[in-house]
């Protein structure tokens, strides 16, 4: 992506028809080229009048015509937001064309903005713009990309508060602490024969610094936010629940119950594989994506062995599973087969088994002593696909399990790539603490403390080259 002063331009709404579109403009001569494609709406002017914007009031809207000004034709009658840097998202001069929201009167704005003299925006590149000219830091500007695909209101919700800088405000202490050891340090490595030695209890002659205290801070505040990627990650990208069972129990019967509860407030995601149905719900707050095993039509003779089989494979990814069991029936050979299946991976990795005991609106039967002794740990949920009784439990009970597989520390929305540099940081910090303890020179301390502190200014974006800058920048859309 081009790091330049060009005056950029793009539609920032998606494509196809809607109410409105908008094109946005942004760079030192976005004024003259909205100028150059707008006239006002005057009475007295029926090819509409001129507009001048830079004598005109910043943060006004302008009712008027885009106009190509090689033909004089007419392009769309829109609404100009004029907004003088540096109050904007670029903090560079910005204008916003709000055309009719079809694909024409976009496209055709468009070309006539960069006829006019405005380069077509790379992905991301406005956003780019805002980090680059101070607005956001590079963890905010990440986060504008967790708002944009927040799934649920609570990975919004947790998004926003990244936005409003919180993530570079729980890093700051570990910042701090780093920043004044370096320079205690450096201190000490350019006066080394001053009284500026480190003394056996870890203070500075004097008592400013402790190192020890110093990397002891920074390594609680790294180690919180690394805590909080887990379950940031959980309300990020989700859980993904198993529904596993043998034909008949209910499973696609209990997937639509969830569904029907759920359904409206998810935005589902692309990927439905071919042999197991995913559909998404919101689990309080979670996006949790069901694998319905029994997607496929299932044959008479091998009925059963597709239901093992295809549970099997539902398993290896889940974060938690659902077994559903026909509670009006006594267990079949078939039962205990998937809980031998369900005990293997719970001694594997740690997932969390719910057993949902369907159909409780019919009589109970059956005796869960022998699957019991297999799923020790598994929770028993009576419930009823058909009346939808004890759904909520279900949902309470797999959403607190999740929440407390990752660890039940505060969310941080982290991307994999903070999260790397974060790990970094805090190796650094360990690094450190075991050259404190045994002694050695200052200035290799030093050197592992330059070395976290570098870590974390790449989240923030202190430190960051520009082959890091455009990984990030171009999973933008155009027009952000
Ligand atoms: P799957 O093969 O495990 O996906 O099971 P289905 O969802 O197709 O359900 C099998 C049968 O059980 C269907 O006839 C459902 O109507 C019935 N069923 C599912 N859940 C309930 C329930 O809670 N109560 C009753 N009475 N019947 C149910």
């Amino acid at each position: 992506m081009p790091i330049d002063n060009a005056t950029i331009a793009a539609i920032a709404t998606p494509p196809g028809a809607g109410g409105i579109g908008v094109i946005r403009i942004s760079g030192p001569d976005a004024a003259e080229i909205a100028q150059a494609i707008f006239r006002r709406h005057r009475r007295a002017h029926p090819q509409g009048a001129p507009l001048d914007l830079r004598a005109s009031e910043s943060h006004r809207l302008h009712y008027g015509l885009i106009v190509d000004p090689e033909t004089h034709e007419r392009i769309d009658d829109v609404l100009l937001a004029w907004m003088r840097g540096p109050r904007t998202y670029t903090k560079q001069d910005t204008v916003e064309i709000s055309c009719h929201g079809g694909p024409l009167p976009l496209r055709e704005t468009l070309r006539v903005a960069l006829a006019a003299g405005a380069r077509q925006a790379e992905p991301g590149e406005f956003t780019l713009r805002a980090f680059l000219n101070g607005r956001l830091d590079l963890a905010q500007a990440e986060a504008v990309l967790q708002v944009i695909g927040a799934r649920t209101a609570e990975s919004l919700r947790l998004a926003v508060s990244d936005l409003a800088g919180d993530l570079s405000h729980r890093l700051e202490p570990a910042n701090a602490a780093l920043v004044s050891l370096l320079a205690y340090l450096d201190a000490a490595a350019d006066f080394p024969d001053d009284e500026i030695d480190i003394d056996p209890t870890g203070h500075r002659a004097g008592g400013l610094i402790a190192v020890d205290h110093g990397l002891a801070a920074a390594e609680e505040a790294l180690a919180a936010v690394i805590a909080g990627s887990h379950a940031g990650m959980l309300y990020r990208e989700g859980a993904r629940i198993a529904l596993v069972g043998r034909p008949n129990v209910g499973k696609s019967s209990l997937l639509n119950a969830l569904l029907r509860a759920d359904r409206a407030i998810v935005t589902p995601i692309a990927g439905t594989t071919r042999d197991v149905i995913e559909e998404t719900i919101n689990l309080s707050g979670i996006p949790a994506t069901l694998l319905d095993t029994a997607g496929i039509v299932e044959t008479e003779d091998v009925v059963e062995r597709i239901g093992v089989e295809r549970s099997r494979a539902a398993l290896q990814t889940a974060s938690a599973i659902v077994f559903v069991l026909d509670g009006s029936r006594d267990p079949e050979p078939g039962d205990l087969e998937i809980a031998r299946l369900l005990a293997a991976r719970a001694a594997d990795q740690q997932v969390p088994v719910a057993i949902a005991r369907n159909k409780a609106d019919l009589p109970a039967r059956g005796d869960l002593t022998s699957l019991l002794a297999l799923l020790p740990e598994a929770t028993v949920i009576s419930l009823s696909a058909t009346t939808g009784a004890g759904l909520g439990d279900l949902e309470g009970t797999l959403a607190s399990a999740l929440r407390d597989g990752a660890g039940n520390a505060q969310p941080a929305m982290i991307s994999a790539r903070q999260r790397a540099a974060l790990d970094r940081a805090l190796a650094h910090v360990h690094d450190a603490q075991e050259a404190w303890a045994v002694g050695v020179p200052q200035d290799l301390l030093a050197t592992s403390v330059r070395a976290a502190l570098h870590a974390v200014g790449e989240v923030t974006g202190e430190n960051v080259d520009e082959a890091v800058l455009h990984e990030i920048f171009s999973r933008f859309c155009i027009g952000k």
